[in-house]
């Protein structure tokens, strides 16, 4: 494919100029020698006509002799380089540049008929058959005395004209010869501007095909070359990054599957072969279902990532109480907080505060942001969930005053698989999921969540939903 491109372009390059060639043979010889043919006709019109009034008119009026015109006429002859005669209405030459004045041997045009011109002026023709060859010929009128006495006829060769026409034609060929070399400018500016890059681009196709989505390669212009290279760099390093992602990801996974499995394994074994003796077999019993509850929720997440991911943008967006929602949360959360003696307080703006979300997915944000703010929270403490409401926005902050997280970890904390080390002693049960499904959700309502913590004194996260529009609030309540 690389090679044709370049080939294409200078076939089409060598038709263009084999066309011009031929064109400009065709059609220049036809214009000029039209536009020459034109011009000799009327010079020499001009000529015949002023020879007729002067010296050829004296020939009838007699005040002139027949040698001094003739004399006058030849040397005009050799100036406008063609033949002058004086031609009697029957057809007697009565003068003739070409041949010397002889009374005896008059010469007779046959047929001589200078109105079959009709309304041009000049006539290209054999010359009644005088000439072998095509010869242009003018005719104008000798007046005397009111009547027409004879004619003044100028013939010129048309081989001439067909000479001068062959010089333009030359001259025309030269001229579409050097602009056909100086067209090879766009040839170079082709190789240059579109062909190079196109080379470097097509070559990296190839390696991103072949799986190499490290090659990286660099087109430097601004154009829309330059653009396409970039854009091609920049998707091969989305794919590049999201491959390491899944690889990431599948060790994660593997890893976290593995370590539960390895201690269901190792309990149950233990218990079969005595090592842990009947008597202790329900304590290590708990620790296995417990392990069994954390890889249920393991799987449990993961499809809801998947699913997040695979439907995209699939939302089912309603209109309803976000205070609502927050009521339920923290009721479900009711036991739990009881055991930690911990207090959940609702600053929630009005009696209802309607936002435009997909509410099953909101109440999941909210059961995940509380959870994480439950499990790392100290006893005897407090966790505030607040609603505010700013330009068409409202805004819910989960806040805890917990264990925190410290400042390096806070940019991880929404990757897939992220636990801080401090919340690995906490929460054995974690698996570092919840905040990246929050964050999906929160995404996909194309909102943003946030993290403002301090180590050891507490954590808020705060996302935005969208404020239900007030007329189709109407409609639901
Ligand atoms: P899961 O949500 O699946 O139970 P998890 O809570 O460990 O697991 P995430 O909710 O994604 O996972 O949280 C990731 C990590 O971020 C937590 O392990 C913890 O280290 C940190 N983190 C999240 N919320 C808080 C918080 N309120 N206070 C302190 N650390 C937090
Ligand atoms: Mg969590």
């Amino acid at each position: 494919m690389k090679k044709t491109l370049y080939l294409k372009f200078i076939i089409a390059y060598i038709i263009f100029g084999v066309f011009a060639f031929f064109l400009i043979g065709l059609l220049v010889p036809m214009i000029a020698q039209d536009t020459l043919k034109k011009e000799r006709a009327e010079d020499l019109y001009t000529e015949a006509v002023l020879i007729a009034d002067t010296y050829a008119s004296g020939l009838y009026t007699n005040d002139t002799s027949l040698g001094a015109v003739k004399n006058q006429l030849d040397v005009l002859s050799v100036f406008i380089n063609a033949t002058i005669r004086v031609i009697n209405p029957s057809g007697r030459v009565v003068l003739s540049s070409d041949t010397p004045l002889d009374v005896d041997n008059v010469e007779i045009i046959e047929n001589f008929d200078p109105t079959a011109a009709g309304t041009s002026y000049y006539m290209i023709d054999d010359f009644y058959g005088y000439y072998n060859t095509d010869v242009l010929t003018v005719y104008a009128p000798i007046t005397a005395t009111y009547k027409v006495r004879g004619y003044v006829v100028i013939n010129s060769s048309m081989a001439q004209i067909a000479q001068a026409s062959e010089k333009y034609l030359s001259i025309a060929y030269i001229t579409l010869l050097i602009a056909f070399l100086l067209s090879l400018i766009v040839l170079i500016f082709f190789t240059e501007l579109v062909y190079s890059p196109l080379k470097k681009i097509t070559y990296a196709t190839e390696q991103y095909a072949s799986g190499n989505m490290h090659y990286e390669f660099q087109v430097e212009s601004n154009d829309e070359m330059g653009y396409l290279a970039a854009a091609l760099g920049y998707m091969a390093s989305e794919i590049a990054r999201a491959e390491d992602d899944q690889k990431k990801f599948v060790a994660n996974v593997s890893h976290d599957f593995r370590s539960p499995l390895t201690s269901i394994r190792g309990y149950l074994e233990a218990m079969i072969d005595g090592t842990i003796p009947p008597e202790m077999h329900e304590k290590y019993l708990t620790i296995v279902l417990n392990e069994t509850e954390r890889l249920t929720k393991l799987t449990n997440s993961l499809l809801t990532l998947n699913n997040l991911n695979t439907k995209g943008l699939m939302l089912n967006r309603t209109n309803f109480d976000i205070n609502a929602v927050i009521r339920n949360v923290a009721a479900t959360f009711e036991g739990t907080c009881k055991n930690k003696k911990l207090a959940i307080e609702l600053i929630l703006t009005g009696e209802e505060l309607y936002v435009n979300a997909d509410m099953e997915k909101i109440q999941q944000v909210l059961y995940n942001l509380t959870d994480n703010a439950i499990k790392f929270s100290h006893h005897d403490s407090l966790i505030k969930i607040e609603t505010t409401e700013k330009k068409n926005k409202v805004f819910v902050s989960v806040k805890d005053y917990g264990i925190g997280i410290p400042k390096e970890d806070q940019k991880y904390v929404f990757d897939r698989f992220y636990k801080s080390d401090a919340s690995r002693g906490k929460d054995k049960k974690g698996t570092g999921l919840g905040l990246s499904i929050t964050k999906e959700i929160i995404h996909s309502h194309e909102e943003h969540i946030d993290v403002i913590s301090t180590e050891g004194v507490g954590t808020e996260f705060v996302f935005s939903l969208a404020l239900a529009d007030e007329k189709e609030q109407k409609v639901i309540e």
